[in-house]
């Protein structure tokens, strides 16, 4: 029974969720967990990971370990301020004490009910090691539909040691083996599609269809899309910075060539009237000049921060609801 599984402090599976400002969603979402996996008789453990809220996800967290002392497992931890979710989900997994991992949202887009679904088909297919929600149809503009379609086209061809499946969420549930995988990739620039795809095992994708959230607003803007792109692009490939060697070898020739054509006029030294295309010409390669310079340095400020190593995260608290405080920090 239920409270028999608490005791052995190994779960069948953790489900890993990251909080930020959801407030509003985790007593729903703390609520249709429980009851979900209870009824189906799959011990879990909760690991809410609070990224830094301002409103007052701390609290709620802290009276959540506490009333579900005895009855369920769960942990909370809370950073010090807003770290990202792939930082929270680190942290989370490095809480998790199941045989299983989920990574599921507070916020009710991702349901319970299929995260056992989830849960059974890994259960029931060995030869996978992670099961992954794909989205089949996602309600957003035309726009975001185009941007994300580029993105993909434009990961996967020009990074071609892995792939990344168009329309796969975060949302999955896989093996502890798994887990260990990812903990042990020590990159702070953490692009989880990518670490995904990097780490490989067998993925079984399954189609879902993400629910309207229960409260609040999602967390994404153009912005932060568009960084989180650039983020995956430049930390799985160097391919940007074969390009310059390219556009200067083909600038070289084509100087060259051009070189040949105004070599009479050189040599004769007439006024060449040329103007514009020497402006067009200094302002293209200019340009170019700056814009390699750029990603030269997106590089190298991504090495720099890299070497400083700093931890992933910093949690000020660490609470679980068991009389062993495993696991306390
Ligand atoms: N989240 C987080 N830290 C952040 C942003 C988001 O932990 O800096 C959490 C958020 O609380 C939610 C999940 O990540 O549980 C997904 O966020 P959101 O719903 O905003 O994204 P979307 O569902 O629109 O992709
Ligand atoms: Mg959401």
């Amino acid at each position: 029974d239920w409270n028999e599984h608490m005791s052995d402090a190994l779960y069948d599976l953790t489900l890993v969720v990251p909080c930020y400002n959801e407030a509003d969603n985790i007593p729903l979402f703390y609520k249709t967990a429980t009851e979900c996996f209870e009824q189906a008789d799959v011990s879990i453990e909760i690991v809410l990971v609070n990224d830094g809220s301002q409103d007052g996800t701390a609290q709620l967290l802290r009276r959540v370990v506490e009333s579900a002392r005895g009855k369920h497992a769960v942990q909370a931890i809370d950073f010090s301020r807003n770290f990202g979710k792939e930082s929270a989900l680190y942290a989370g997994m490095q809480a998790a004490r199941g045989n299983n991992i989920c990574l599921i949202d507070a916020d009710l887009q991702q349901t319970p009910e299929d995260a056992l679904r989830m849960y059974k088909l890994l259960a029931d297919k060995p030869e996978y090691d992670i099961v992954a929600a794909c989205q089949v149809e996602r309600k957003e503009s035309i726009v975001l539909k185009l941007f994300k379609h580029s993105f993909y086209k434009t990961f996967n061809g020009i990074c071609t040691d892995i792939e990344i499946p168009a329309n796969v969420s975060d949302f999955r549930v896989f093996r502890h083996t798994v887990a260990d995988a990812l903990l042990s990739l020590p990159e702070g620039q953490r692009f989880s599609k990518g670490l995904f795809a990097w780490v490989g095992f067998k993925t079984l994708e399954v189609p879902y269809e993400p629910d309207a959230r229960a409260n609040g607003e999602s967390k994404w803007s153009v912005k932060s899309l568009f960084h989180y792109a650039a983020n995956g692009i430049l930390g799985f490939t160097t391919w940007p910075l074969k390009v310059a060697v390219w556009i200067g070898l083909v600038a070289s020739l084509g100087g060259f060539v051009y070189l040949l054509w105004i070599f009479e006029y050189a040599l004769r030294g007439t006024d060449v009237p040329g103007f514009p295309t020497l402006a067009c010409l200094i302002l293209l390669f200019g340009g170019l000049q700056l814009t390699v310079l750029g990603v030269i340095g997106e590089y190298l400020s991504r090495s720099y921060i890299e070497g400083k190593h700093r931890p992933l995260y910093i949690a000020k608290e660490h609470l679980t609801n068991e009389e062993s405080g495993e696991g306390e920090r």
